[in-house]
């Protein structure tokens, strides 16, 4: 081993908590919904499972979390985590994770279930964007509104631009599915799998009056609540610094949940928020190869 591979070694934690988080897989990358940064091909996908099961032993991200507060994490533990709910969990994601007989963790957005509405301003805008001619139409003079809506830090400006591309939704057709419903989570192996929290609405929470933030995790967890697989764990939406705010941590707190964000990073202490690292398309092996990057 050369030297330098060496120390970077010594710098990891012996014992630590890593989770990733994916989104999207399936054999076609389809552009009105799949994402190109939130997507894999399954087959890919496939492969990076097999590492980890030869590798390590996976675990729900709940047991994860309790072996982390009772400070009895042992040597190296992954869980993998899914945001979103997104429908390729039920038709790619569940079926290979029954396959291997890996668990995992979905954080779910409740207001998307029932199809009613048909999602925010990322799925929606991208739907139409890639679709005929008439919503091509319709979405286009809404891209400048778009444009801005993931970084602005102005409240009044995300909610005003949000809502515009999110009216767009009913340009879409009334039989396209962009995410599972309350009948698959049910269904889901209790053995297996549980469910977090990912806010009623995925929206980005530093954008919204503390009003909004409670009421919505409250929504969220009351249509979560009926099902034994749930477990109070919130996966803060985008889950980047820019996306929460102190009144989201401190409402989350209230509420008893566990916090759980995206920024890259891995778990040795219980720190408040749990870390992941986001993994969609990306060589697992090669987030395990560059630990030290993540240990920050
Ligand atoms: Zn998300």
């Amino acid at each position: 081993m050369l030297v330098k591979n060496y120390i970077k070694k010594l710098l990891l934690p012996r014992n630590k908590l890593i989770v990733l988080t994916m989104h999207q897989s399936s054999d076609q990358f389809d552009p009105q919904r799949n994402g190109k940064w939130i997507w894999s091909d399954t087959g890919f996908f496939e492969e990076q499972l097999k590492f980890l099961k030869s590798k390590f032993k996976l675990i729900r991200l709940s047991e994860g979390i309790e072996q982390i507060k009772k400070g009895k994490l042992k040597g190296t533990q992954v869980s993998i985590s899914f945001d979103d709910g997104d429908i390729s969990i039920e038709d790619f994601l569940v079926p290979l994770l029954k396959k291997h007989k890996i668990p995992a963790t979905f954080f779910i957005n409740t207001a998307y279930l029932n199809g009613d509405l048909r999602g925010y301003w990322y799925n929606i805008y991208n739907y139409l964007l890639h679709g005929n001619e008439k919503q091509q139409q319709v979405v286009q003079s809404m891209t400048p509104f778009y444009d801005v809506l993931r970084n602005t830090s102005n409240m009044e400006q995300y909610n005003e631009y949000r809502l515009k591309v999110e009216q767009c939704g009913e340009w879409i057709e009334k039989n396209v599915r962009f995410y599972v419903d309350f009948s698959f989570l049910k269904k889901l192996d209790p053995n297996l799998f549980e469910i977090g929290l990912h806010g009623h609405e995925h929206q980005r929470f530093s954008m919204m009056s503390g009003e909004w933030q409670k009421n919505n995790l409250l929504q969220n967890i009351n249509h979560l609540k009926q099902f034994e697989q749930f477990r109070p764990i919130f996966a803060i939406p985008f889950g980047k610094p820019m996306d929460w705010n102190e009144e989201t941590i401190k409402i989350a707190r209230k509420l008893k949940l566990d916090i759980v964000l995206s920024n890259g990073g891995i778990n040795r202490n219980f720190d408040q928020v749990i870390k992941r690292i986001p993994a969609d398309g990306i060589e697992v092996p090669r987030i395990f190869d560059n630990l030290y990057y993540y240990a920050k």
